[in-house]
């Protein structure tokens, strides 16, 4: 692949105050474009090692900064780096970004920088929406998941799946110069062997979609119950519980009467479904709508009722916990199955926080097993790798021409290969990396 032209710069430290700011540079000039603006003695550089010096305009000193070279390809980008480590504040980063913009480098659109870094082959289409899972991880089990992703795990599996059907394939070609003879009952069973293993590689992954989103996303929980049984003093409860450091990322889209929770390291999306109603008749009608909307997308309902006064409610659902609130009051009957809490004490979250982990299906992972947990765009390509698959044992088995299920294993390659990057992924890498950060 031919090297990109053009030098790239950013700042890759997010605006406002701080102790210091980073100013990124990728590509061939950067060395150039450094050496008219650095000032440093000794003035020969090391690369990966920081130099103190100072940032000039001319004759004029702009700041005092650190800057780390990297020579092409042990870098990030895997081309020729700068990094410059000047103060914080949000002047000064941008006036240095400036100077180096007039001395000939771009302004990086978002993710630019991870982009170069896949196309010069130095990580793969996995690992690239790992560095973006890393930066947008708000609780610490997607923040492991994402750096697991990042050292390759879910990539390299990938990767070893292709690898099967590019074998698979070469195997069932051997039969395509030979069509008179199709393909004999005991090749024709190792090949089903074949394509089964990779079949059932691909529904483990697929398995692994929910709790990537999960993962990512949060759990979707729905606080319903009669009005008095104590919802919004539950939400509080929760709310109150949270000791995590998760500030409100701008710009995710979040309904307003949604609260996040991190607790015991899973991110919960909670809905308190009495706050979903209004005062009259038409908007109440419009409410209990959007309550029955809450409940069916929801991962989770707290089901919480007041066992003072309530009768035993019916059935529940898959996904219900039933949270039997007001446990510091006499009860007329606890309900099999209820965790008796008191919103009052807090008594009893504990074994609802348990609940809550264990239904949510992420309690394995907060014991520390490994995390290939999927995304979105992974599910979809592995959809159709598994289609494809499912095809290509069918005619296998059928023991049809050997040309049409290395047809189906071919677009199994092309799907597994998209996921990775290997096969031609233009269309889809502008949507991946738009999605970053500037400077990343
Ligand atoms: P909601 O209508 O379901 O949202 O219920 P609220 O959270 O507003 O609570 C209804 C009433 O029950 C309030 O007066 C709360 O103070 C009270 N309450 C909530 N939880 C408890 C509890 O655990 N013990 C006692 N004794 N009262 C509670």
């Amino acid at each position: 692949m031919a090297a990109y032209e053009e030098t790239i710069a950013a700042v890759a430290t997010p605006p406002g105050e701080g102790a210091i700011a980073l100013v990124r540079l990728s590509g061939p000039d950067s060395p150039k474009i450094l050496s008219r603006i650095f000032r440093s003695s000794p003035a020969s550089l090391h690369p990966r090692h920081a130099t103190f010096g100072r940032i000039v305009d001319g004759e004029e000193t702009i700041d005092q900064v650190l800057v780390t070279t990297y020579r092409a390809p042990a870098s990030f980008t895997g081309e020729e780096m700068a990094e410059i480590s000047c103060h914080g504040g949000i002047l000064l980063a941008a006036k240095i970004l400036e100077l180096v913009l007039r001395h000939g480098a771009r302004a990086a659109e978002p993710g630019e920088f991870s982009q170069r870094a896949f196309f010069n082959g130095k990580i793969d289409l996995t690992r690239a929406e790992a560095i973006m899972d890393i930066i947008r991880a708000r609780t610490p089990l997607a923040l492991r998941a994402a750096a697991q992703q990042l050292e390759g795990r879910l990539g390299s599996e990938i990767l070893a799946l292709r690898n099967t059907a590019l074998e698979t394939v070469a195997h069932i070609e051997a039969f395509i110069d030979f069509p008179e003879e199709g393909i004999d009952p005991a090749s024709g069973r190792v090949l089903l062997e074949k394509i089964q293993t990779l079949l059932a590689r691909t529904t483990t992954l697929l398995g692994t979609a929910d709790e990537g989103r999960i993962l990512r996303e949060g759990v979707r929980v729905a606080i319903a119950g009669k009005p008095n049984a104590g919802k919004s003093s539950l939400l509080n409860r929760l709310l109150g519980m949270d000791r995590a450091i998760v500030s409100e990322i701008p710009g995710t889209t979040r309904d307003t009467i949604e609260e996040t929770a991190c607790l015991r390291g899973i991110l919960y999306r909670l809905t308190d479904t009495a706050g979903l109603r209004e005062t009259s008749d038409l908007v109440e009608r419009q409410g209990v709508a959007r309550t029955e909307r809450a409940l069916e997308s929801a991962d989770l309902v707290l089901h919480v009722i007041d066992p003072s006064t309530e009768e035993i409610p019916p059935a529940l659902r898959e996904n219900e916990i039933l949270v039997a609130n007001k446990s510091d009051l006499p009860c007329l009957a606890l309900p099999p199955g209820a965790i008796a809490v008191s919103c009052t004490t807090g008594a009893g979250f504990d074994q609802l926080l348990d609940a809550m982990s264990e239904a949510s299906g992420l309690r394995h992972l907060a014991s520390g097993q490994s995390l290939a947990a999927i995304n979105a765009r992974h599910k979809a390509l592995l959809e159709s790798t598994r289609t494809s698959l499912e095809a290509a044992a069918t005619l296998v088995q059928a023991n049809e021409p050997p040309e049409l299920a290395a047809l189906e294993l071919r677009a199994a390659l092309d799907t597994l290969g998209r996921i990775v990057g290997t096969t031609d992924t233009e269309d889809i890498l502008g949507e991946i990396f738009s999605r970053f950060c500037i400077g990343k």
